[in-house]
């Protein structure tokens, strides 16, 4: 984002001076982007024309105006009908380009409303293309805020669309193509993570005494109650009622920790029906744990291990957690 300079409104007349220019709204813009954004395309075309000390001539101006009006860089202000109704069909496009050229817009008005300012009593007809630069200025600047905030807003849908791909509606938690995007993540930049399998103890009986419903807000509860144990770590739900936690690292006696204590603190939590507040007794789960240094693959065989370490806590008793 470009940053306010204000000597840049005066080497912008001076330019179009220079080069017997008008000093009309387009060319002003077309010499102020040239000028403070010379990597611009707006910036390169001007340049590739005036730095072998050639004259930029009003024909080229108009043409390089067009094309970017063309591109939708929201350059020229003469039919401002026309480009607000482009720019909202384009919205997606603009992108970046929206967003940066309305700071770029905005900082042009302000560059100008700084020049009025500094302009004495005798000139009269240069405040006078001034204040009406300024005024188109600030209507381009709105037209393209509209069209960056659209930009946004759509962008906005995607990643909302993007994540709730990877949610499990359920708990909230990440669901399998999350935990498998997030462990090729961490195989492909070689970090070694630990596993850990979690299975709800006697799950199907909460489901058989008190029904389906309240088997769900069971599990909404056990998911947020080991996410926030196992926190900043990852949890995402593998199906049913199995978690896996994924553990950066390749402390496996740690994650064994990690998951025993998670495992403490939901044993410790008191579940009670929502309608008449009677108990409904312990809810607990057991936990099996692997390592994982490898690649990709790594990470699958180690969620095998995992859940053959569960298996064995499960036939040990269950609400323990063993490794691999
Ligand atoms: P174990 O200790 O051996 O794990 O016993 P369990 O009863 O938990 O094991 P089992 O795999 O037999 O039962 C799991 C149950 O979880 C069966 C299934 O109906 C229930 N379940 C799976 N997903 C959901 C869900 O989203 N909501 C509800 N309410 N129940 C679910
Ligand atoms: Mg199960
Ligand atoms: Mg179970």
């Amino acid at each position: 984002m470009s940053k306010i300079d204000h000597t840049r409104g005066s080497e912008a007349l001076a330019f179009l001076i220079d080069q017997c220019l008008a000093p009309t709204p387009e060319n002003y813009a077309l010499a102020y982007i040239a000028l403070t954004d010379p990597g611009s395309p707006i910036g390169q075309m001007v340049n590739a024309i005036t730095s072998d000390g050639f004259r930029l001539r009003q024909d080229e101006a108009d043409e390089i105006i067009r094309l970017q009006a063309a591109g939708r860089m929201p350059v020229s202000v003469a039919d401002e009908r026309a480009e607000h109704d482009a720019l909202r069909h384009q919205a997606i496009k603009l992108g970046e380009a929206a967003t940066s050229a309305a700071a770029a817009t905005g900082a042009f008005a302000r560059e100008l409303s700084a020049e009025a300012e500094t302009f004495d009593g005798g000139e009269t007809r240069t405040v006078q293309i001034v204040a009406r630069m300024i005024e188109r200025s600030k209507s381009t600047e709105l037209d393209l805020n509209a069209a960056a905030s659209e930009v946004a807003a759509l962008r906005q849908e995607l990643e909302t669309a993007r994540d709730d791909a990877q949610r499990d509606q359920l708990t909230g938690l990440g669901n399998r193509r999350a935990i498998d995007r997030h462990l090729k993540r961490l195989a492909d930049s070689g970090r070694p993570r630990v596993v850990g399998m979690c299975d709800v103890d006697f799950f199907k009986a909460v489901n058989d005494r008190y029904g389906h419903g309240v088997g769900d807000r069971v599990l909404k509860q056990v998911a947020s109650s080991l996410a926030k144990a196992c926190a900043p770590h990852f949890v995402g739900r593998w199906g049913g009622e199995e978690f896996l936690v994924v553990m950066e690292g390749d402390d496996k006696a740690a994650g064994v920790a990690l998951l025993d204590q998670a495992r403490g603190d939901l044993a410790k939590r008191e579940f009670k029906l929502r309608e008449n507040d009677e108990p409904m007794g312990q809810i607990t789960f057991s936990g099996g744990v692997a390592l994982a240094t490898g690649d990709h693959a790594d990470s699958i065989a180690a969620i095998h291990r995992a859940d053959a370490a569960l298996y064995r806590a499960k036939a040990e008793g269950r609400n323990r957690i063993c490794s691999d």
